[in-house]
């Protein structure tokens, strides 16, 4: 093969943005040779297959809760897919089959059913499916790895910060790289939507992917310039161009830096308005990095990772003892606790929920409680007992009727009543609050809003129902954009009422730290966002440059816009020039 010595140029897909600038690192990914067997006994074989299952399930359970706790809930979910397939009973039976036609080992068939599979999602035209294809290789070394009782490799990267390269990475490698080592990626295969993209983005890893076979000839150790916002590589750049590049870095990271300071004081508009930029957190491990990202508060604590991954729910007293130290932790900046919001898709042993056609329109959130109200009046009740004099919030997820909005404010005046009758010291207030995620709620806001003191529009669920587009169907995700003028439409109503009957409202739907969907939803008069920490920095500078009569204007104009498409091109040749 031919070596790249000279300065070349490779273009590849834009991943993520960013400059980085390093040496090459090729990162071998170990294949896992299987070795073909005549077997006897197809029924051991049978049962080693079914173990591997169960503990792949446990691995992968675990991995969506380190994901969870250290990139994002919602990246999190990237590895359902691997669970999806793990339960797929039409790949599992040819598995199976084969073994018995052949009288093969375990391996040998495992490994040639889910290639094939593989093969053919890979020869789709379509990225998506492309993208699913390495689900499938990402699960299919998963479980050879443990059929052949091989430990977990791990990924060792220099000790001098590389940029990494492979033809492809898998989720579960990305999750792995140790990031203080890693500067940046670039893959030969993969496209905008891979796994590999939207965790590299996530991470704040400049990122190209695509690059094709031309990258295979780049050698470890070579001087690389990645502009990932170009989708640009350079091999071995001349010293003048290393300085132009070193220079945009510089830039940017200033950029965010300043970013990072300014991020300290109050948020307000070119023409001074006002507005709240809070974190959406779901670990006391992320308070640290709100507040030192200028977060005012946090707008939406989710506390699914207190529940998951345990044989019996937390006690009020465990509860009590992670909400006050995230009290502490933030000082004075109020403090929204959402409710438990698991349903059906997440395996909870204790909750004993049978299995669901439709997770998602099934009994999750707040109709859990209302099978099982014990696990959320324990919850009510340690939040009552946060030991602080500052606001402390409660939040229900998933509500659909008013029935239920009453339902939980009694639970909560009830929760705190028996707390006080028994001398058990509580919070002087607890304001009460629902989520508007689902098109039901949306459209009864005007009743919901008196009967709470504020509402936070959860465009995340709200556009999986209103679109009816599964969050967690991939190939799906262009059709479930939060920017889809129903989805606008609903936001608009929802604001004006809300604010019309009283309750203060705020969104904490991934929409609200959307480059250009943050601008909309300022139009549509929101004045509450909440955020990842991680995008409280450019929300809030952002903000600096808009102004609230030309983004209203600009929303108004755009609600009234066909499609997700359009409003997302008009939105951006709009503010082209104001947004990073
Ligand atoms: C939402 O649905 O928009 C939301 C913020 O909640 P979650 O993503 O946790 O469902
Ligand atoms: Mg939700």
């Amino acid at each position: 093969m031919v070596e790249l010595e000279a300065i070349v140029q490779l273009r590849g897909i834009a991943a993520a943005a960013g400059i980085a600038i390093g040496p090459a690192f090729w990162l071998e990914t170990t294949l896992m040779q299987v070795q073909s067997r005549h077997v006897d006994d197809i029924g051991h074989e049978l049962l080693r297959l079914t173990d591997a299952r169960r503990r792949a399930r446990v691995e992968l359970e675990q991995l969506q809760s380190h994901v969870a706790a250290t990139i994002s809930v919602a990246e999190a979910g990237i590895f359902e897919a691997h669970l999806v397939f793990l339960d797929d009973h039409v790949l599992f039976d040819e598995v199976e089959e084969l073994c018995r036609s052949r009288q093969c080992n375990i391996e040998t068939a495992l490994a040639e059913v889910f290639d094939r599979y593989s093969s053919l999602l890979q020869a789709a035209d379509d990225e998506l499916f492309q993208a699913r294809a390495n689900d499938i290789l990402d699960l299919k070394r998963r479980l050879l790895r443990l059929l052949m009782g091989k430990v977990e490799q791990r990924i060792d990267l220099p000790v001098e910060p590389c940029i990494v390269l492979a033809d492809d990475l898998l989720p579960s490698e990305v999750v792995q790289l140790d990031r203080s080592r890693v500067l940046g990626i670039c893959l030969s295969e993969g496209g905008p939507t891979s796994h590999v993209a939207i965790l590299a983005r996530s991470l704040g890893l400049p990122a190209i992917v695509g690059l094709g076979n031309d990258l295979a000839a780049v050698k470890t150790g070579t001087i690389l310039v990645i502009d990932g916002s170009a989708g640009l590589l350079v091999v071995n750049p001349p010293e003048q161009m290393l300085q132009s590049y070193r220079a945009q870095y510089e830039r940017e990271r200033n950029r965010r830096i300043r970013e990072r300071a300014a991020a300290q004081s109050l948020a307000t508009t070119r023409d001074g308005v006002r507005v709240a930029v809070l974190a959406n957190l779901s670990s006391l491990a992320e308070v640290e990095e709100a507040v030192a990202n200028g977060a005012e508060g946090v707008g939406l604590l989710r506390t699914e990772l207190l529940f998951l991954d345990r044989d019996q729910p937390p006690s009020e007293e465990e509860q009590l003892a992670v909400y006050n130290r995230i009290a502490a932790a933030l000082g004075d900046r109020p403090l929204v606790i959402r409710t438990l919001d698991i349903g059906g898709d997440k395996p909870v042993p204790y909750l004993r929920q049978p299995p669901e056609q439709n997770p998602a329109l099934g009994v999750r959130g707040i109709r859990l409680a209302q099978h099982d109200p014990e696990l959320l009046r324990a919850q009510v009740r340690a939040i009552w007992r946060i030991e602080t004099s500052r606001t402390v919030k409660v939040m229900f997820p998933m509500v659909s009727t008013l029935e239920e909005v009453y339902w939980l404010r009694k639970l909560v005046t009830d929760a705190g009543a028996e707390l006080r009758a028994t001398g058990i010291a509580t919070l002087e207030r607890l304001e009460v609050g629902v989520m508007v995620e689902v098109p039901a709620l949306a459209l009864m806001v005007d009743h919901v809003s008196r009967m709470v003191d504020f509402v936070s529009i959860g465009t995340n669920d709200l556009t999986q129902y209103t679109v009816a587009v599964d969050r967690n169907n991939l190939p799906l995700h262009k059709l479930g954009d939060s920017l889809h003028p129903a989805v606008l439409r609903l936001v608009a109503q929802i604001v004006r009422t809300a604010e019309a009957n009283g309750a203060a409202v705020s969104v904490c739907g991934e929409a609200a730290g959307d480059r250009l969907g943050m601008p909309l939803l300022l139009g549509l008069g929101v004045r509450t966002l909440s955020v990842s920490p991680a995008l409280i920095p450019g929300v809030k500078a952002a903000l600096h440059h808009l102004h609230t009569q030309r983004a209203r204007a600009v929303a108004e104009h755009a609600i009234n816009l066909a499609t997700a498409a359009e409003i997302r091109a008009y939105a951006g040749t709009v503010w082209s020039g104001v947004l990073a």
